[in-house]
């Protein structure tokens, strides 16, 4: 039997906006920066997607045999409301707003992040570093760009001098951009008057007397720029250049093209050698905002309760449905994809179960090494999940057609597809076994955690009285056979 191929790797990167075949800097090991989220509020959706998206990779590469290390951060400073240097930080507004303190409202949002990410199955990165916890190295950046003069100080404040760095440099290289333009469609913010130019944008930001989150610096009591974070903390963990940068379409700019700026700045080298960015979710073709209306968030999702959803869909199901598109293209959402999704993943997870059960047939009918070969070109190919599940769709064709007794298959054929689904299905799309195709114990795991999850939604439900929606959790508990008891010490469950 042919031997299966199983590289080599190629990624769209963005800096080049080619397929490029991925070399790593210091092989096996790889090292791989993925911007995480700004905790002033529930994920939504589209956040959900992008960080799939890195999750695939990571699992990729880690099954091709790399060792990953994997960061993402979490912002709990410095991001403000424009998304440029105005406005009020993000945190400290919801701090505000809820009258807690700005690390309570990180907390709070920082633990619900996890949360998410366990309900859709997602790998812990191997670092998760905040930025208030990195305010050192943060300030040392600031040193180094201001002493390699493409900064300077105004006010207290810190600005990056752009102009000047893109007399040397290529600013804008990454997203396309160009400085004229870039000049014409600049508008007036705060903080302008102390700017040489309208792109130079703050590194470090002097705070109001009242502002609630603020550190002592050699220029000002202040709070670092937004951009800065993620090039100190991926400097600090990865080393100054590293290879994979991820992260949604609408960082590219300005936060990735200011993260490049602010490295080659500071210490004279490109951070990054491959640049990757996932593309957006919309919703029946609209975009996928707050502002919208159409921004439903995980929970609502799995309940259903949401004027937009006809239904309430598992976390699976969602998962299977975004992995069904290629991470660069944009994803529409609508009731008729997930429902269609819903019934494809369960023709797949019956087909593997049907695995345990099935009987051998001498002889072998299909060439198993060129499925799985396949499996590898499709993922091999920047990461074509698409593909790659409709691959494991000719391994469901495969197992019924034997199942019927149209088709022959030994055992080792069989186990042989086995290691197929487990590897491809479960380790490297992430799908978790929705039905009794793992052992016992694992099955037991993984409902408990998700009753919990549950449990835990409808009590956040009832906190905020909307009691709607923790009754209709509790009603599809037990339409399902779980039954929830409240008592003094919290909510249990056991089988109806
Ligand atoms: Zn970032």
């Amino acid at each position: 039997m042919a031997e299966v191929k199983k590289g080599p790797l190629f990624i769209t990167n963005t800096l080049t906006r080619r397929k490029e075949e991925f070399i790593p800097l210091n092989p096996p090991h790889v090292g791989m920066y993925v911007c995480g989220p700004t905790v002033y509020s529930d994920v939504h959706l589209g956040n959900v997607r992008s960080f799939i998206t890195f999750d695939i990779l990571y699992r990729w590469l880690t099954h091709m045999g790399y060792k990953v290390r994997y960061v993402r951060n979490i912002t709990d400073v410095g991001h403000l409301v424009d998304d440029v240097d105005a406005g009020e930080d993000k945190i400290a507004k919801r701090a505000r707003l809820e009258q807690l303190e700005p690390m309570e409202i990180v907390q709070k949002y920082t633990n619900g992040f996890h949360d998410v990410m366990r309900l859709f199955n997602l790998r812990n990165p191997n670092i998760e570093p905040t930025a208030t916890a990195h305010l050192i190295d943060q300030i040392g950046m600031v040193e180094r760009i201001v002493k390699n003069g493409y900064a300077y100080e105004a006010n207290g404040s810190v600005y990056f001098d752009v102009p000047k760095y893109a007399e040397q440099y290529a600013y804008g290289e990454l997203s396309g951009r160009k400085i004229d333009e870039l000049i014409a469609n600049t508008r007036d913010t705060e903080g302008m008057e102390e700017k040489r130019s309208p792109l130079d944008f703050a590194i470090w930001k002097k705070a109001d007397p009242h502002h609630l989150m603020k550190w002592p610096s050699p220029w000002s009591e202040g709070f670092p720029g937004w951009h800065l974070e993620c090039s100190a903390m991926s400097t600090k963990y990865l080393g100054r250049t590293f290879d994979i940068h991820g992260g949604g379409m609408d960082l590219k700019f300005p936060h990735h093209e200011c993260e490049i700026a602010q490295s080659v700045a500071a210490d004279g080298h490109a951070p990054v050698r491959y640049w990757m960015h996932g593309n957006m979710l919309t919703v029946n073709g609209r975009k996928m905002a707050k502002s919208e209306g159409n921004g439903f968030t995980p929970e609502e999702l799995l309940t259903g309760n949401h004027k937009l959803l006809e239904k309430g869909y598992s976390a699976m199901t969602v998962r299977f449905f975004m992995l069904q598109c290629h991470y660069a293209s944009t994803l529409d959402f609508s009731n008729a994809a997930m429902q269609a999704a819903e019934k494809g993943l369960e023709r797949m997870m019956k087909a593997v179960a049907l695995l345990d059960t099935l009987k051998p047939v001498p002889g072998e009918a299909v060439d198993l090494a060129a499925l799985e070969q396949r499996c590898y070109e499709a993922m091999n190919d920047d990461l074509n999940t698409p593909v790659m599940i409709a691959e494991l769709f000719e391994g469901v064709r495969i197992i019924n057609s034997v199942n019927d007794g149209n088709m022959a298959m030994d055992a080792h054929g069989i186990a042989r597809l086995k290691g197929l689904f487990h590897s491809m299905l479960f380790d490297v799309l992430g799908i978790q076994s929705t039905i009794g195709a793992t052992n016992g114990a694992n099955d037991e795991t993984a409902l408990d955690g998700l009753v919990k999850e549950f449990i835990r939604m409808r009590a956040e439900a009832k906190a905020k009285k909307d009691f709607a929606t923790g009754d209709a959790i509790r009603d599809r508990l037990v339409a399902l056979g779980i039954l929830l008891k409240d008592t003094k010490e919290g909510t249990t469950w056991e089988r109806a």
